[in-house]
């Protein structure tokens, strides 16, 4: 049983389905709401998915890996524009079958 934690704190992210705050939003996690990922991302573009201390650390290692970093940004809206497009779709395919990421 933990404090509740505060909203800015960048250790934790806010899972935006249940309110609850986690250092990452993991497959597991949302599959109790029965999310994937990427509904998760398309229900709440912009959505941070994992807290901000996290994806300072794990910017150099994730790049092609569960959540390209460029979708967490905020700022790079065109890039999310491309995500919806049939290029970033084939994409998404492609990732869903990652050999980790995609499995189930
Ligand atoms: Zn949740």
């Amino acid at each position: 049983m933990s404090e509740t934690v505060e909203e800015e704190n960048p250790n934790y992210v806010q899972c935006l389905i249940c309110k609850r705050y986690f250092q990452y939003l993991n497959t597991i996690h949302l599959k109790t709401h029965g999310y994937t990922t990427l509904d998760y991302m398309e229900e709440f573009p912009g959505a941070p998915l994992q807290s901000r201390v996290m994806v300072e650390e794990h910017m150099n290692q994730m790049e092609d890996y569960v959540i390209p970093q460029f979708l967490i940004d905020q700022r790079a809206e065109g890039l999310r524009e491309w995500w919806r497009s049939p290029a970033g779709l084939a994409k998404r395919k492609n990732m869903s079958e990652h050999p980790i990421a995609g499995r189930r």
